[in-house]
């Protein structure tokens, strides 16, 4: 945990978030601004900046952040309209929060064909 961090904070309970699904490795929540109906952050519950700071330890890790995110779409009901999974890094990627974190974006259709 960092103690600055908003997410952490979210997963620790000390800032309200809205928590669809939380296990031994990942929380996910809804974003607080969506870009589309469904909006949902998957992250690690332990703090890790982004994908720059990713040891090759943290692959498995990676492969559940992916597989919840696909199980969230699917019980969010929009696994066969489809949606996106976006990682933003650094500010080029216009990541805000540091605390490594997968967009699962959908219930319509993406109004750019990359973002
Ligand atoms: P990024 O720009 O990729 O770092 O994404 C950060 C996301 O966190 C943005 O989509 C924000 O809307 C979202 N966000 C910021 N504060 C909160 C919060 N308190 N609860 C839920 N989502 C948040
Ligand atoms: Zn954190």
């Amino acid at each position: 945990m960092s103690d600055e961090c908003l997410f952490c904070k979210i997963i620790s309970g000390e800032i309200k978030g809205t928590i669809v699904f939380r296990d031994e490795q990942t929380t996910a929540f809804r974003d607080i601004n969506p870009a589309g109906p469904i909006h949902i952050l998957v992250v690690p519950n332990r703090h890790i900046e982004s994908v720059n700071a990713l040891e090759s330890e943290d692959e498995p890790l990676l492969g559940h952040l992916i597989s919840v995110a696909g199980q969230l779409a699917k019980s969010e009901g929009i696994d066969q309209s489809g949606y996106r999974l976006i990682v933003n890094t650094g500010a080029d990627g216009g990541q805000t929060v540091f605390h490594l974190h997968v967009h699962l974006i959908g219930g319509q259709q993406m109004k750019h064909p990359m973002g």
